[in-house]
């Protein structure tokens, strides 16, 4: 299969790399991409993050332009060959952002802190990188700084995320005595020349002084290559030399296989090490024939089709990210695997079933929005005009219909209460919560009828936190907010036959409504659906769909305790009507009441969310850990080694897990890392569901049998 898409011989597309940069919170991330534009020529003006003017006067044209580095994506160009930048998300918690960003990438930097080394968040955005099988580099930054450590950081590259890394190049000097890198592959010196604006690299011979450590770690380079390639094995037990180029595709393909991570390091504030950085982009991660072809199905027939990436084939891609741009509009992020999308042409949005028509194609540069007139497989560009299309949809061409396997979107399983605070407020949060619904397919925004107040529901308390913070900074909205509570759901446990009627006929024209309701248990997941089978006419056609809507209605807000019901298949089975008196009132009201009447019969319960929890702690922390989730409800589904760490699966209800950021840190001393996500709802067991319905105020006591 790989030499069948290698033939196409495409330069274009083995000159193009889609890479991430992903890193912990301060490790450099923003001052590392920054850099890369500067240096690929882009930026004309270096922003530097702490001294406020430089950036803030580019952030502020960038701003006019309509476009920031923050852009879901950004081109560069580095001799010759062009690097698309996908933008991460600084909060790596978040699994569904982080999903979706590295569903899109083909390989990522990785970028460390010299002195703080491997952190939390760096091992949590590793293992997402594991799970994605995305080939990277590690970029040991901040050699400046004091404390600075390149080999304790490789040591725990190896130690806490269970990787291989390989460095290629070691520091000569650290902290301010950083002067420049020795390069394992060409045996050559990278001196830093400065004159106090600009870094100029030489290239010299090797300082005596760091001659030694510089040959241990080349011979451990070619040792560790041989360890996973026999070709360069071969080379090394018979002494023949090996070229560089010869070792940088040997690299290379043990990188894009998964074998090695190569490690770089420098400090991008200063200017140090970003030359080479771009250079093990281009030579060491994948390009889109690197990596192997995306699969759909398509929608008429279920049958599965795999598109190779090439221009030639079906036009396919995926929508992986909507954002709103001031001056544009509606912009939506395409990954284009396979074939080409034209400017004005319609496309088929395969995951809707709508047709779409493209307005305008664009290039994300740093400084600059480029408008094309056609994005080619393997590309990555924005798309203007695309009304109907969310996040998560592909989009193909009408003749050829797919559904790429699309990113997985579970259901929102935590709420929250927002109140504006001033009329103003009103109009901005009404807007803001607009957008983020939009860019966010796991952000759902509802109304409780019964309170009256705006319902945000989310994945988890930090989804939400990020959304609050987002909302007060970027939309400038004041609210109150309501603690985050669980979203519970009713359901039913049996079958029942339900009656319902409103009829009020006391002298004018009266209302008249009469319906018998079969209310089944569903499977999971399915919502509630509604079907009529009456035949022979007890109730006229018309009505049907205001039945329908009375037990949609009703569904909003459940018996017990006012959570919204699920998973129950209605069927209309009887009824009678008036000639006069009925109408569609009438029959969504006898809709509620009878869909009402049978969760009460059907034996309602509460349901649930269970969240997958997996923790990745030292083995020493693995007793508390483990006592603590058994205190909380959880199942232990397994319990593994990964390196010297244990690997804690299990299915723990949210309704325990709040604040689990701050326990699992406090237990372990920040060493344990840990993912959360929803992933199926479940009966809450009946003491904690009493308690439930006594604290919405609809204790048994005050319901109506
Ligand atoms: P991010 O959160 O990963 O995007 O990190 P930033 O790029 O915002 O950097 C965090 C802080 O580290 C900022 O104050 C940067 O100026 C600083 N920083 C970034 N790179 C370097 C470096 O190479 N050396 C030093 N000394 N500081 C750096």
């Amino acid at each position: 299969m790989e030499k069948d898409i290698k033939a196409e011989n495409n330069p274009r597309l083995e000159n193009l790399r889609n890479i991430g940069i992903i890193a912990h919170i301060d490790a450099g991330k923003t001052t590392t991409t920054e850099r890369i534009l500067f240096v690929t020529g882009k930026v004309y003006k270096i922003g530097t993050v702490d001294e406020g003017t430089a950036v803030m006067d580019w952030m502020v044209q960038e701003q006019e332009r309509g476009i920031t580095i923050t852009s879901a994506s950004t081109t560069c160009f580095w001799k010759n060959r062009n690097i698309n930048i996908i933008d991460t998300p600084g909060h790596v918690d978040f699994t569904v952002e982080v999903e979706r960003s590295l569903k899109v990438l083909d390989g990522a930097v990785v970028v460390f802190c010299a002195v703080g080394g491997v952190q939390p968040q760096s091992e949590t955005v590793w293992r997402q990188a594991d799970k994605y099988k995305v080939p990277r580099i590690a970029f040991v930054n901040k050699m400046d700084r004091t404390g600075a450590n390149f080999f304790k950081v490789l040591e725990e590259i190896e130690s806490r995320l269970a990787a291989n890394p390989l460095p290629l190049q070691i520091p000569i000097g650290a902290e301010s005595n950083f002067k420049g890198i020795v390069d394992l592959i060409t045996m050559k010196a990278l001196m830093f020349k400065e004159d106090g604006k600009n870094v100029d690299i030489e290239i010299t011979d090797i300082p005596e002084d760091i001659k030694p450590t510089a040959s241990k770690y080349r011979h451990d380079l070619i040792e560790k290559l041989g360890e996973v390639d026999e070709h360069v094995m071969d080379r090394y037990i018979n002494e023949k030399g090996i070229y560089p180029h010869e070792i940088i595709d040997f690299v290379r393909k043990a990188t894009i296989a998964g074998k090695i991570t190569p490690v770089l390091c420098g400090a991008s504030a200063k200017n140090k090490g970003v030359p080479p950085l771009l250079d093990a982009i281009t030579n060491y991660l994948p390009s889109p024939l690197d990596i192997p072809p995306i699969d759909g199905t398509n929608p008429d027939t279920d049958e599965k089709i795999v598109r190779k990436v090439s221009e030639n084939e079906k036009f396919a891609g995926l929508i992986f990210k909507i954002k709103t741009d001031p001056f544009v509009g509606k912009l939506a992020y395409l990954r284009v695997y396979s074939g080409k999308i034209e400017t004005g042409s319609y496309v088929y949005n395969s995951t809707k079933g709508i047709r779409e028509r493209v307005g305008k194609l664009l290039k994300m540069h740093a400084n600059k929005q480029e408008i094309i007139s056609e994005g080619l497989a393997g590309d990555i560009i924005a798309v203007v005009g695309l009304r109907g299309t969310t996040t998560g949809d592909t989009i193909c061409d009408e003749d050829s219909p797919i559904v790429l396997e699309t990113m997985h979107f579970p259901e929102p399983v935590i709420s929250m209460a927002i109140e504006p605070k001033t009329k103003a407020d009103q109009e901005r949060l009404g807007m803001a919560l607009n957008r983020l619904e939009e860019e966010d397919p796991t952000f759902v925004v509802g109304y409780n009828k019964e309170t009256g107040q705006t319902i945000i529901s989310g994945m988890g308390e930090l989804h939400l936190e990020i959304i609050i913070d987002r909302m007060m900074r970027e939309f400038n909205v004041a609210a109150n907010v309501d603690k985050p509570q669980v979203a519970y759901k009713e359901t039913i446990l049996k079958h029942s036959r339900a009656e319902g009627k409103f009829i009020q006929q006391s002298g004018g024209r009266g209302q008249y409504g009469h319906v018998v309701l079969d209310i089944t248990p569903g499977a999971r997941g399915t919502g509630i659906t509604f079907e009529s089978k009456i035949i022979g006419g007890a109730i006229p056609r018309e009505y049907f769909s205001s039945v329908k809507e009375g037990v949609f209605k009703a569904a909003e807000n459940g018996y017990l305790a006012g959570y919204p019901v699920a998973d129950i298949d209605v069927k209309l089975v009887d009824g009678s009507y008036h000639e006069v008196d009925s109408s569609d009132i009438a029959f969504q009201m006898a809709g509620s009441i009878a869909f009402n009447e049978g969760l009460r019969t059907g034996g309602s319960i509460l349901l649930e969310p269970i969240m997958n929890l997996e923790v990745i702690t030292p083995e020493n922390y693995m007793g508390e850990v483990i006592g603590d989730v058994n205190s909380r409800r959880a199942k232990i589904e397994s319990i593994t080694d990964k390196a010297n760490l244990k690997v804690i699966k299990c299915l723990a209800p949210l309704s325990e897990m709040f604040g689990y950021a701050t326990i699992i840190r406090s237990l372990t001393q920040g060493r344990a890392t840990y993912t959360m996500e929803p992933s199926f709802y479940q009966e809450v067991p009946r003491n904690i569901g009493e308690k439930i319905i006594e604290a919405s105020g609809r204790g048994a006591g005050s319901r109506v049998k």
